[in-house]
Parts: C-alpha cells; sequence; structure tokens
C-alpha cells in the first residue's frame, strides 16, 4: 500500500488511554509513587546546587500551585501561560500546575530577543507569563501580568514569585478538572517546512500517547534505577515531553543542569554516576573528541541523539571510544510531539550507523516522491509523512500552513528527505524545508543558508547582493544581523555574489548556493 506501519504492538497497561476526558498532568501524576515511596524517591536533583526533590515534594508543588493559579490569578481552561526559563525542577512543576488547571503551555529559548519574545507572546495570546528573574525585563512591555520563577535579590523582590504561590496555596483545594484530551495543552513554536516561527498546537491528546509510547520505550530499554541527566532545554519539545512530563511517568531520577556545559555535563556523570544521557549530536562529537580523561564515566549506559543529524563517522567514533555505552540516534519533530523514530535495542542500532530507528510505536509513514507524489517502496527517497496519536492538530491561527502541512486525511509533511530498509529503519538523507538546525536549534531560512559545520552541525550564511555603488562589509552584514536575533541565529560567514539564483517560479534555489558555498570552502 506504499504505507509503513510500526512493527511494534503496544499491549497492556502501555496503551494509549481512550478516556474522552482526561489531561496531561492528571495522567503523568498517576504515575508518580505513592505513600513512602513518594516521599523517598528523588525526582530531580539539582546539579548546580544538589538539592533534592522527591515525588512527593513536586506533587505538592503542582498541586498549590495549581490552585495559586486558578483562584489566585485567575487561570482558566484554555488561558495560555508564556514560560520563559532556563531548565530547573520549577520548570516541569509549572508546566503541570497550568496543565492540571486546563491552562495551555507555550515556552520559549530565554536566549530569544525581546523582540522575538514579544511577538510570541502576541502570536499566542498569552494571559500570564512567567518567567525566570534575568528574563523577566523582556517582557515589561507587553503588559500582561509576569510571575518570576523565584525570589531574586537584585531588582525583582516586589514582585510576585512562583515560589511563593506555591508556599502559600498549600492548604486550597482544585476545581473539577473539565479537560478533555482534544484540548489544546501546549503551544511550541516550530518554523515547520517553510516561512517564519508558527505555534504548533498540541493537545493533552497528542501530549499522553507520547507519555505512553515514553513509558513504554523507559520500560524495555532502562534499567529501573538508572539515573538520567538532562541539559536538554525544557522550552523545546525534545526536553519537556521526555524530562518534563515522560520521565516522570517512570519514577525515574533525573540530574538537571540549567544549560548545556561540557565540564559541567563530565562532572555530574562523575558525581551522580549518571547511567543515560538523552543528547544531541554536538554533545556526541565533544565526547568523541575529549581527550582529558580525567573524569570517570564508567557509570554511563546508554546515550540518545536526536534533534538533529547524527554522521556515520561520529557515532562509529563514540562506539569506539564508549564500547561500553549504547548509542542511540532517534528522530523526531515538534509537529510528531517528539520521537517518531526510535531504536529498539543497541544491537539494530549498530547495524545500522546511519539510521535513525524504526518507527515509534503507532506511527504510520508514507515516503513520498517529490515529484510525482508516489508513495515509494523501500530503499527509494522521498518526504516523510507521518501519522499517529501524536500528530499536531495544526498551526496556531495559520489555516494555510496548517493545510499545507496536515494533508490528505491528517498525514503530516515533515520536509524531511528519507527512506526506509525492507527491515523498517529510518534513514533521513537531508532536510527540503528552510531549516537550519544549529546544535539542535531550530532557526529559519529566511534570508539565509545553511553551511555544514562540524561542531554545530549547521550554522547560518548569508548570500548578499550588493547594490552598485554601494560599500558593505562581513562584518557589517554580521553586527547587523547579530543586533536583531538571539545569539545561536547569527550569522557565521558572508558571502558576497552577484545574483541569487532563482528558479523560474521565483523561489530561491537554495540548494544551489549550499552547493556553491561547499565548492568555495573546498578550494580555499
Ligand atoms: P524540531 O521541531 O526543532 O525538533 O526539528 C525537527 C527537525 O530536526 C526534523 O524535521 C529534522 O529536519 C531534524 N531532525 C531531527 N532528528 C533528526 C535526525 N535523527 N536526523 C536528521 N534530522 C533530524
Amino acid at each position: 500500500t506504499g504505507i509503513y506501519h510500526s512493527l511494534i504492538q503496544l499491549e497492556g497497561k502501555h496503551n494509549i488511554p481512550t478516556t474522552a476526558h482526561l489531561d496531561t498532568a492528571t495522567f503523568v501524576l498517576s504515575h508518580f509513587p505513592t505513600m513512602n515511596r513518594a516521599e523517598s524517591r528523588v525526582a530531580f536533583i539539582d546539579a548546580a546546587t544538589n538539592r533534592r526533590v522527591t515525588y512527593g515534594q513536586l506533587q505538592r508543588s503542582i498541586h498549590s500551585l495549581a490552585a495559586g493559579l486558578h483562584h489566585g490569578l485567575g487561570i482558566r481552561k484554555g488561558d495560555v501561560v508564556f514560560l520563559l526559563s532556563p531548565n530547573s525542577v520549577l520548570y516541569p512543576t509549572i508546566c503541570l500546575a497550568i496543565l492540571l488547571v486546563g491552562g495551555v503551555v507555550t515556552t520559549a529559548n530565554p536566549v530569544n530577543t525581546e523582540k522575538e519574545i514579544i511577538k510570541q507572546v502576541v502570536d499566542s495570546g498569552a494571559k500570564l507569563a512567567i518567567a525566570a528573574p534575568e528574563e523577566l525585563h523582556k517582557l515589561i512591555s507587553t503588559n500582561v501580568p509576569t510571575l518570576v520563577t523565584n525570589r531574586y535579590s537584585n531588582g525583582y523582590e516586589n514582585e510576585l514569585s512562583v515560589e511563593e504561590l506555591i508556599d502559600c496555596c498549600e492548604s486550597m483545594v482544585l476545581p473539577e478538572n473539565q479537560t478533555t484530551q482534544s484540548d489544546t495543552a501546549a503551544i511550541l513554536y516550530s518554523s515547520g517546512t517553510t516561512g517564519t516561527s508558527k505555534g504548533v498546537i498540541l493537545t493533552h491528546g497528542n501530549l499522553i500517547s507520547m507519555m505512553t509510547l515514553l513509558i513504554w520505550a523507559v520500560d524495555i530499554s532502562s534499567a529501573k534505577d538508572d539515573i538520567f541527566l538532562c541539559f536538554i532545554p525544557m522550552f523545546h519539545v525534545y526536553g519537556l515531553a521526555f524530562f518534563g512530563l515522560g520521565l516522570l511517568c517512570s519514577e525515574t531520577t533525573t540530574v538537571l543542569m540549567q544549560r548545556f556545559d561540557f565540564q559541567g555535563m563530565l562532572e555530574a556523570i562523575q558525581t551522580y554516576k549518571v547511567n543515560n544521557i538523552p543528547a544531541v549530536p554536538p554533545v556526541i562529537l565533544g565526547l568523541v573528541k575529549y581527550k582529558g580523561g580525567g573524569y570517570d564515566l564508567s557509570s554511563l549506559r546508554s546515550v540518545g541523539s536526536g534533534a538533529a543529524p547524527l554522521s556515520k563517522h561520529v557515532a562509529h567514533g563514540f562506539r569506539a571510544k564508549f564500547p561500553w555505552v549504547d548509542l542511540k540516534p532517534g528522530y523526531g519533530l515538534t509537529e510528531s510531539c517528539g520521537a517518531a523514530g526510535f531504536f529498539v535495542s543497541s544491537e539494530e542500532a549498530k547495524a545500522r550507523s546511519a539510521a535513525s530507528g524504526g518507527l515509534f510505536p503507532t506511527f504510520s509513514a508514507k515516503v513520498v516522491d517529490i515529484e510525482t507524489g508516489v508513495a515509494q517502496p523501500p530503499y527509494s527517497e522521498g518526504e516523510l509523512w507521518l501519522k499517529g496519536p501524536a500528530v499536531m492538530k495544526g498551526y496556531l491561527g495559520n489555516k494555510a500552513a496548517t493545510n499545507a502541512t496536515l494533508v490528505e486525511d491528517g498525514w503530516l509533511r515533515t520536509g524531511d528527505l528519507c527512506y526506509f530498509d525492507e527491515d523498517g529503519f529510518l534513514f533521513i538523507v537531508d532536510r527540503i524545508k528552510e531549516l537550519i538546525k544549529h546544535k539542535g536549534y531550530q532557526l529559519v531560512m529566511s534570508y539565509s543558508c545553511r553551511l555544514e559545520d562540524e561542531e554545530a552541525g549547521e550554522v547560518p550564511m548569508a548570500y548578499i547582493v550588493r547594490e552598485t555603488g554601494y560599500e558593505l562589509s562581513e562584518d557589517q552584514v554580521i553586527q547587523f544581523v547579530a543586533g536583531q536575533v538571539a545569539p545561536y541565529k547569527r550569522i557565521k560567514r558572508v558571502a558576497f555574489i552577484n545574483e541569487i539564483p532563482k528558479s523560474v517560479a521565483g523561489k530561491i534555489l537554495r540548494k544551489d548556493l549550499m552547493a556553491q558555498s561547499k565548492q568555495n570552502i573546498r578550494s580555499k
């Protein structure tokens, strides 16, 4: 039929719940340990402070904050709350509290500029914002009521903090939850296949199905007492679905880093005897290149790779250097609520270095020829289309983009070029959408192009046609762009050319530009 199905059928407790009235937070909380175990089992360890939070403490904080959001700040079903913070134990607490009162979570990268933040606050229709103290200034001009995450001694002592709200709402009762699985739970921003950043609408049903898949994946691939390390940002679907929600359903312990830093990662692995790290390709490359040897990394058992392509030689290099560690590349996107490709066993992964796993349970796929639109058999390339209960509802307030992306009865066009082998393993070959993946982060190629870079995966590059008579230097272009965007979106290279190659229809031929730049760099 030209349709690929996951070879794995979920059974018994791993079936996705079909109850209509169910919200993500109630689902996650129902998996928390109870009684004495809740008070002793550690959910998070803050790597910076060594502070430990048990499942019992986490549950009480979520309830208190939910009560505070409802009774104190009037958050009701469907109200959007904007969250701007680096990773912290408060991050999942805030997300789950918002979801528990039927609110909608929207997240952003804290390094985004004020302009980018304001745009998202307006686009998402946020009724409340919650920000880390150091990011608060970016929200002042929005006029949206704002809470700080935690008390801070420099300047924001007068703002109400999430921590205070938790403390003062402990005994308040929550109203009955009216949320259904088809209600919106999160709006995460992604550029999709074209154009600027758009709000990906993920329903409670989407998140609950992804949680169920993650519970299954953890059950089959981790030891019960595995310690996980999290530096993947929770504003991104990878961090949110995995660490903010999913792992909490499996009673795991996660060591939390505010943000990634290589040395900090090595220290955390050694100090907390970390077993499991869901990572991104630049981190894997860093470990391959790491020559220090001063840290004990023998506790590591499994390292995942997602969010961007992992090259075959980096995968080989990693396996040669860390033969005791399972390396498991995966594939996913915001629009599929995270993982869609996943390896069940490390043997499967080892045998296919360039693959990103088989289809995650519940997903179906088509590989559609870009020219003819015909679904392809194994080993033939085409655009990957995905279908399943985790696939997004659409883009917020953008019918045109939704209709162009969710096609023919709910198939999600991923914008990724791929093929399947005859055993059903997925190979991502290239990207046909206007997207750059810099260290796993998204940026859109509205005025730029991507240039492959060993460390970052890809970096943005500008192609400029100078008008005759005008002087413009590479440095001026780099400085101009740097003033407009978040640091990871800054242009790293500039090429001055005579003409931008365009198709007959006027579309920029980015492939030609990228091929040209590769050649120029090689000949330098
Ligand atoms: P995001 O929505 O930020 O998660 O970005 C999703 C995009 O990242 C995908 O559509 C791919 O282009 C890219 N991506 C994610 N995982 C992989 C992978 N394993 N191999 C190649 N590209 C990937």
